[in-house]
């Protein structure tokens, strides 16, 4: 077991709002949102940064980016189309890697932000 926030968030240790979880991902609303809707898609294998995954893990990454759409439907920030194909709504993906990719918690993560703006800090 490492010591780790999100594996304690895996493990029930530590609690979380969890929206999703199945065998290999987890996935649960940020403690500080930067926008109304932000969510955290984590592997329950610890891997501490992207720049640890090789081609073994594009399986694994996929899961965690397909999964985004599927929480943004059900969290009401989907992209939307109208009749005349105007776009609405829709989110941000993103994971930030090591210190100068501003990730400050080394268990992997994917954020997904959503909602009306502003939000902080996300340009
Ligand atoms: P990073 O900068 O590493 O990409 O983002 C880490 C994110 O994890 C931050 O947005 C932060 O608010 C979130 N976070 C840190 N600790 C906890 C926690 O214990 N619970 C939850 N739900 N989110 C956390
Ligand atoms: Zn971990």
């Amino acid at each position: 077991m490492y010591n780790c926030t999100f594996c304690k968030i895996i493990a029930k240790q530590i609690p979380a709002d969890v929206v999703y979880e199945d065998d290999q991902l987890l996935a649960f609303k940020d403690i500080n949102p930067a926008a109304p809707v932000h969510l955290l898609v984590i592997p329950k294998q610890h891997l501490e940064t992207l720049s640890d995954c090789t081609g073994e893990h594009a399986e694994l990454l996929g899961k965690m980016l397909a999964l985004a759409p599927q929480l943004a439907t059900e969290q009401g920030i989907a992209v939307k189309t109208a009749p005349d194909g105007q776009h609405s709504g829709g989110f941000k993906t993103l994971i930030n890697s090591g210190p100068d990719g501003g990730q400050e918690v080394y268990h992997l993560h994917l954020h997904v932000y959503g909602g009306a703006r502003p939000w902080r800090g996300l340009g």
